[in-house]
C-alpha cells in the first residue's frame, strides 16, 4: 500500500519531435515518470539533421532559425543543457540584397526607435514606400487581434495590407521578405491574424524579441542527443524505433498504447506529440468523444527545399542573407554560423558551404536534383560574383514535402486545445493551439502546455 501511494505518477509521449522532448522535460519537472515512444530511429522528429555521405559534414534537414520572442524553445535549450550550441544576435540586422545593392534592416541602437531608423534607409524602397510601410505598421501595432478574431481569421494578409495602403512595391520588397520565410507561405495565402501575430509579436515588442537565432551545431545534436540524455538522467526513458499503433481503451477508460507489434503499454497520463496527420491513426473506432479531434486532418502542409551548394571559396561575408527579385529568398552561410565548433562542420579548406532555404517550396519540390542545380548555381553566380559555376564543388538538395502546416485563412478552427474530452489524453505539437505559427517554439510550447495540463490532471 505505502509503495503505491508513493508511485511516481507516469506519463506516455507519442513522438520524439520537440514537443515531445519538451512535454518529457516539462513532465519530469512535474515530478511524473515520461516514457517517450518515437517510431524513427532517432529524435527531432522535423527538425534533424544527418552526416552527408560525400563530405562526411553534417547536414541540416532545413536551415531552423528562430526569434528572441520564442522564449519557450531558449528556455527549453537551456533545460537540456544545449544554451551554449545557440547564437543569438545582439540586434536584429537582416541584409536584403537587390541588383547588386545590399540594404540592412535591422533594431536601433537608439532606444525607443525600434525599426525606423533602418526602414528610413532601407534602399530597396522609395520614400513614398517608406512612408506606406511606416503606415502599415502603425495599423497592425493598432489592431487587436482578439476584438477582431472573426475577420482576420477570412481574410489573407496580403488583403488585410493592400486595404491599409500597401502595394506590389512594399509587399514584394518589405512585407513578404519577412512572411515568406517566416510562415512558410505567400502572403496571399496567409491568414490576417497570422501575419499580425508575427509582426506584432516580432517587431512591436522590445528589440530583444526581434532577434535572430540558431543553433551553431547540428539540429540531432541540439535537441535530439541533448534531450536523450536529460530524459534518460531523470528517471524517464525514450524508445527509439517504437511506432504507437494506437491509443488503448478498456471500456471508456485510457489505460495507454498498443504499439505496433501489438503489445500494450500503460500510464496513469498519454500525451500525443505527433503532427495532425499523423493524430487520426491513433484513434480507435467507437469513441465518440474522439471525433471532435478529426478536424485535425484538414491543415494542410508546405514544403520547405533546401539547397546545399559547396565552393571551394568564400561566396557570402554574413551569416545569412535575403535576396530579393530572385529565386534564392534566404541564403545562410553554413560555414560561418558554425565556424566556432571544431570538427565535422568547418571547411578545413577555405572553401564555403552556403544553404539556400526555400520557403513555400512546391514548384521547386517538384525538381529534379540536376535542375535544382541547374537554377541555384546559375542564380547565384547571377547574385554574388565570386560564386560562378567552376567554384562548385558540391550540390545537394534536401526536400521536406511537408514541413510546417499552413496558417491559411480558417485554419485556427482546426488547431485543436491540449485538453480534451478523454480526461487523461492531451495534445501536443506545433500544430495545436499555441497561436504560433509552425514553429519549434509552437512544439515546445505545445509540450509545455500539454504537460502541465497532464499534471493538473493527476493533482486531483
Ligand atoms: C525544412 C524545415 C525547416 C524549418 N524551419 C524552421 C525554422 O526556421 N524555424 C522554426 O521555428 N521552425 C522551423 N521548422 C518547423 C519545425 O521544425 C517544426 O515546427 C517542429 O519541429 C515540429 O515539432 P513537433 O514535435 O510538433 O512535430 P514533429 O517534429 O513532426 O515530431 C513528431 C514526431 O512524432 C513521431 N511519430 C509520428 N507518428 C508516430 C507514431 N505512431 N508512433 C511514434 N512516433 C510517431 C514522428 O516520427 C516525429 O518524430 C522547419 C521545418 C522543416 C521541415
Amino acid at each position: 500500500m505505502a509503495a503505491s501511494e508513493t508511485r511516481k505518477p507516469t506519463s506516455i509521449i507519442i513522438g520524439g519531435g520537440l514537443a515531445g522532448l519538451a512535454a518529457a522535460t516539462r513532465s519530469i519537472r512535474h515530478g511524473i515518470t515520461p516514457t517517450v515512444l518515437e517510431k524513427r530511429g532517432y529524435l527531432g522528429g522535423r527538425a534533424f539533421s544527418f552526416t552527408d555521405r560525400e563530405t562526411g559534414v553534417v547536414v541540416d534537414n532545413g536551415q531552423h532559425i528562430f526569434l528572441g520572442a520564442c522564449t519557450n524553445y531558449t528556455d527549453f535549450i537551456s533545460e537540456i543543457g544545449a544554451r551554449g550550441s545557440i547564437f543569438e544576435q545582439e540586434r536584429l540586422d537582416v541584409p536584403a540584397l537587390k541588383n547588386g545593392v545590399v540594404s540592412r534592416l535591422g533594431w536601433s541602437r537608439i532606444p525607443g526607435m525600434g525599426m525606423l531608423p533602418s526602414l528610413l534607409r532601407y534602399r530597396h524602397l522609395g520614400m513614398a514606400g517608406k512612408l506606406r510601410v511606416i503606415y502599415g505598421m502603425i495599423r497592425i501595432r493598432l489592431t487587436s487581434r482578439r476584438k477582431n478574431a472573426e475577420a482576420l481569421n477570412r481574410q489573407t494578409f496580403r488583403s488585410w495590407l493592400e486595404d491599409r495602403g500597401q502595394n506590389e512595391s512594399t509587399i514584394a520588397n518589405l512585407w513578404n521578405l519577412i512572411v515568406l520565410p517566416s510562415l512558410n507561405d505567400d502572403i496571399g495565402d496567409v491568414s490576417a491574424d497570422a501575419g499580425l501575430m508575427l509582426f506584432q509579436t516580432a517587431l512591436m515588442g522590445s528589440g530583444r524579441d526581434a532577434v535572430i537565432g540558431y543553433s551553431r551545431v547540428g539540429l540531432s545534436e541540439l535537441a535530439g542527443k541533448h534531450g536523450m540524455a536529460y530524459v534518460t538522467e531523470h528517471d524517464g526513458e525514450i524508445r527509439l524505433n517504437t511506432e504507437v499503433a494506437s491509443l488503448w481503451f478498456e471500456g471508456e477508460a485510457l489505460r495507454g498504447v498498443r504499439l505496433a507489434d501489438g503489445s500494450t503499454l500503460e500510464a496513469d497520463t498519454v500525451i500525443t506529440a505527433v503532427p495532425h496527420f499523423a493524430l487520426g491513426s491513433l484513434l480507435p473506432d467507437g469513441h465518440q468523444s474522439l471525433d471532435s479531434l478529426a478536424i485535425a486532418a484538414s491543415l494542410e502542409t508546405a514544403p520547405i527545399v533546401g539547397i546545399h551548394i559547396w565552393y571551394d571559396r568564400p561566396i557570402l561575408d554574413d551569416p545569412f542573407i535575403a535576396v530579393l527579385d530572385s529565386p534564392l529568398q534566404f541564403i545562410f552561410n553554413v560555414t560561418a554560423i558554425h565556424s566556432d565548433r571544431s570538427g565535422a562542420m568547418e571547411e578545413p579548406d577555405g572553401g564555403q558551404h552556403v544553404v539556400i532555404s526555400l520557403s513555400g517550396a512546391w514548384r521547386w519540390a517538384q525538381m529534379e536534383r540536376r535542375e535544382l542545380e541547374e537554377v541555384f548555381v546559375r542564380e547565384m553566380s547571377r547574385a554574388f560574383p565570386a560564386a560562378s559555376a567552376e567554384h562548385v564543388t558540391r550540390f545537394l538538395s534536401v526536400k521536406q514535402v511537408d514541413a510546417t502546416f499552413r496558417v491559411t485563412p480558417g485554419s485556427n478552427a482546426a488547431r485543436l486545445p491540449q485538453k480534451t474530452a478523454i480526461p487523461n489524453l492531451f495534445l501536443a505539437g506545433d500544430w495545436t493551439d499555441t497561436d504560433w505559427p509552425s514553429t519549434m517554439e509552437s512544439a515546445v510550447k505545445s509540450g509545455n502546455l500539454a504537460a502541465d495540463a497532464a499534471a493538473e490532471h493527476l493533482s486531483r
